[in-house]
């Protein structure tokens, strides 16, 4: 049995963030089927597109964002010619000979490794409509026909369907971040394509793209099964067929829309000749993209990461980096401004990825951002925790408090007022101490009677007496010191 190792590509098509479409003034807003449409978009003869420039410019952001080491300094669109009914005029304006980009990079963790991929480019083009199978019939919906769209294509440089799942993942939160994409799997803002191959030491075989994967899971699941397929083809001396597929949920099925080797006939569009990119941005091409990436750059998620990184271990930094989604409001920065306040890193992200993410949920808020709890709380909790005026139970138990609460009062007055103060009087912790021991009168025979593990036990039940409030060590001295005086 030969070894083949995969080799997969992507290509990810994400909606540009725009108030209409990318050719004519039709709105992006969601409303009921076929109803955003005009002549341009529906291909009617004698009309004529109209660029949207501000998708372009939305565009550009993307392209800053994955670092596209070249911004093409003219925007040329080509015609890719093909007959199916999710596009009316029979052709899509794209941009086949020079994109908005090329080259440029994404860097991502898939299982704890650092990768980094090359990127082909990106480039601006027209979605198509939507299409939906009814048995042999097919339903259409002409709202998305003609939205802008980026298209992104990674050099075939990854090798498994986890690493290309991480990847996809990674240019979604890239493209959010740079505030060019909603890039959302579940209202198709961002459909991917793979292109899977196999290679064996000799050579690399001919590659076979799956279509419109829409969510991560399936991008996994349909490069891992779509290399496994080929491999077994390969090893019973078989070829395999150069044809489109489609993910069914369980295999990658010959796709019944575009049969695979199309010819499309590119060719440049006619009614949208090149103009000087410019004219769009008001200033030098190269200004606009150095001022697009110092916005952009330090919200990247591979640039927050390594930052973080130099004050917290990798795990703790990818955690608060990737559960940021749409970046500059939640947890990232509220950690910058949680430090910022005094608060010890570690500690500090500790929380916010446990307990505060935690109450968080429970409380039903989406993010800290939509919370009263404010990094100076949460600064000044922890620094209460690490005086021990507070138990770590008890700064917790204030958490929903400091989550909802419509006071301004620091959190050392809500700490007394709500009576969670740390108990350090003796006095005090001898009446828990007692309760605990009268209250268990069989465990405290036991104890005399030689079980004296048990003691445990009874440091346990008095710190429960006292709501988590007593000093554990002074506690575990004054159980110890009554249990002598029982005997
Ligand atoms: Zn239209």
């Amino acid at each position: 049995m030969r070894r083949w190792r995969t080799v997969i590509g992507l290509e990810v098509h994400a909606q540009v963030l725009s108030a209409r479409k990318a050719f004519c003034f039709c709105p992006t807003t969601p409303s009921e089927a076929n109803s955003n449409t005009c002549a341009i978009c529906l291909g009617e003869a004698g009309s004529l597109p109209v660029l949207n420039l501000d998708a372009v410019r939305v565009a550009l952001r993307a392209a800053a964002a994955l670092r596209c080491s070249s911004i093409s300094e003219t925007l040329e669109f080509d015609r890719k010619s093909y007959s199916y009914p999710d596009l009316p005029k029979g052709y899509q304006i794209t941009q086949r000979r020079k994109g908005l980009g090329a080259g440029g990079c994404v860097e991502f963790e898939a299982e704890g490794v650092l990768r980094r991929v090359g990127l082909e480019g990106a480039h601006f083009e027209e979605d198509s409509a939507k299409t939906t199978y009814r048995g042999d019939a097919i339903d259409v919906d002409y709202n998305r026909c003609g939205r802008a769209l980026v298209e992104i294509v990674t050099l075939p440089e990854l090798e498994s369907g986890s690493e290309a799942a991480a990847c996809a993942r990674e240019i979604q939160r890239v493209l959010r971040r740079a505030g060019a994409s909603e890039a959302r799997f579940e209202e198709g803002s961002m459909r991917v394509d793979v292109n899977v191959s196999v290679r064996d030491d000799d050579h690399l075989r001919p590659k076979v793209e799956v279509k419109n994967l829409n969510s991560l899971r399936a991008v996994r699941a349909a490069c891992d099964y779509e290399a496994r397929r080929q491999a077994e083809i390969y090893d019973a001396g078989g070829v395999v067929a150069q044809e489109t597929r489609s993910w069914d949920g369980g295999e990658t099925v010959r796709s019944r829309a575009k049969g695979g080797a199309e010819v499309y006939r590119y060719a440049p569009e006619p009614d949208l000749p090149p103009r000087p990119l410019e004219s769009l941005v008001g200033r030098s091409v190269a200004d606009h993209v150095d001022a697009l990436r110092r916005e952009i750059e330090p919200h990247i998620p591979a640039a927050v990461r390594a930052r973080l990184r130099k004050r917290l271990d990798p795990l703790a930094a990818a955690g608060l980096v990737d559960a940021d989604d749409y970046g500059r409001t939640a947890r990232v920065a509220f950690f910058d401004a949680c430090v910022a306040h005094g608060a010890k890193p570690k500690p500090t992200a500790a929380w916010i990825l446990g307990d505060v993410a935690g109450a968080l949920r429970k409380l039903e808020f989406d993010t800290i951002a939509d919370s009263n709890l404010s990094p100076v709380d949460l600064a000044e909790l922890l620094a209460l925790l690490d005086q021990g005026t507070v138990s770590r139970r008890a700064a917790k138990d204030l958490l929903p408090d400091l989550l909802q609460r419509r006071t301004s009062s620091s959190v050392e007055d809500l700490v007394f007022e709500r009576g969670l103060a740390r108990i350090s009087d003796v006095a005090a912790l001898r009446q828990f101490a007692r309760e605990a021991l009268d209250a268990h009168p069989n465990e405290l025979a036991a104890y005399h009677a030689g079980k004296k593990n048990l003691e445990k036990l009874f440091i346990g039940k008095a710190l429960a007496a006292s709501g988590g409030r007593a000093d554990p060590v002074l506690m575990r001295d004054v159980v110890r010191d009554c249990l002598l005086q029982a005997s």
